[in-house]
């Protein structure tokens, strides 16, 4: 891999890589240096209620705080923690980490979500072993979304439905990421424990300009709705867009123009600032109410 930049984005991962080459062993060892050494950051993006604007909830997102390359963006480590399955031990990082900041804000204000992985979703002790970092935090399952991708349910769609009961039953919401864009069957949707739909942005950042993206959205709105389920849409650049969303009774939005992810340790004074009007113009934030 090589670094394009020290404090933007780098490649670090290369799909060309096979299992056993040079540089996917220096890379693991990099990364298992990482948690070592305390890299890893915890950023976070809220999620807001389109009806009142409100800040329910907001999603954790990694970063890698390399000592040379900078920032490292997620795409550029995770799919290959994915190969090599070191993304458990990634998950179980970022899940304490957003344990650890919901027991400082308070468990019952808001909600934090996590993304998990395919490598999760094919462990059937997954569950116990969010369970423990739960009670050292002495935070309650209810005050997580975790988010799931379609193809990480298809990739053994009968042990990611145990293992997603098993969290359901614990209280865990449980969400849809990327939808979408997946490998769809709508007949898991019936089947498993989910709560929420998660538009994926490819369909949101265009739909105030394109008709057919606005209409995907729409019909996605109205299936989560008539199953019950809560929508979310990511990719919310522009006030026209959560006006639009907000007019098609979409649950929340998420995106940049309210935030870009931000870290950990700035989340809780942003929503104060956002709760109080000061973070858009008076005009701009006043038109989302
Ligand atoms: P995701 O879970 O779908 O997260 C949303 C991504 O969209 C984030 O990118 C976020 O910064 C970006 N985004 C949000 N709003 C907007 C917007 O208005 N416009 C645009 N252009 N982008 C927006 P990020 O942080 O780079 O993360 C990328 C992906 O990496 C995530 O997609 C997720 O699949 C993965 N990821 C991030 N953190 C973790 C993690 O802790 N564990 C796992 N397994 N995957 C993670
Ligand atoms: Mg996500
Ligand atoms: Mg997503
Ligand atoms: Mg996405």
């Amino acid at each position: 891999y090589a670094a394009k930049s020290k404090t933007t984005t780098v490649q670090l991962y290369d799909a060309g890589l096979d299992a056993g080459s040079v540089q996917t062993l220096s890379l693991l060892s990099e990364l298992r240096r990482a948690v070592e050494r305390n890299e890893l950051r915890l950023f976070m993006q809220p999620k807001l209620r389109l009806a009142d604007s409100a800040v329910v909830a907001a999603e954790a997102l990694v970063r890698w705080q390399h000592p040379e390359r900078g920032l490292v963006p997620p795409l550029d480590f995770i799919p290959f923690a994915e190969q090599t399955g070191f993304v458990s031990q990634l998950t179980l990082w970022v899940f304490d980490a957003a344990a650890g900041l919901l027991a400082q804000i308070g468990a019952g204000t808001l909600r934090i979500a996590v993304n998990l992985s395919t490598r999760d979703l094919l462990d059937l002790e997954f569950p116990a072993r969010l369970d423990a970092i739960l009670d050292r935090h002495g935070v309650p399952a209810t005050g997580f979304c975790l988010e799931i991708t379609e193809s990480a349910i298809m990739d053994d769609p009968q042990r990611a439905q145990a293992v997603l009961q098993r969290l359901s039953d614990r209280g865990f919401k449980l969400s849809i990421d990327d939808f979408g864009t997946g490998y769809s069957s709508l007949a898991y949707l019936k089947r498993l424990p989910v709560d929420e739909l998660k538009i994926d942005k490819s369909f949101v950042m265009n739909m105030e300009k394109d008709e057919d993206d606005a209409k995907i959205v729409r019909s996605t709105v109205d299936l989560a709705h008539n199953l019950g389920l809560t929508v979310v849409a990511e990719g919310v650049e522009n006030a026209l867009i959560w006006r639009q969303l907000r007019a098609l009774n979409c649950d929340e939005g998420q995106g940049y123009f309210m935030s870009k992810p931000m870290p950990s340790a700035d989340f809780l004074h942003w929503a104060q600032r956002w709760h109080q009007g000061e973070v858009l113009t008076h005009t701009a934030h006043g038109s989302l109410l």
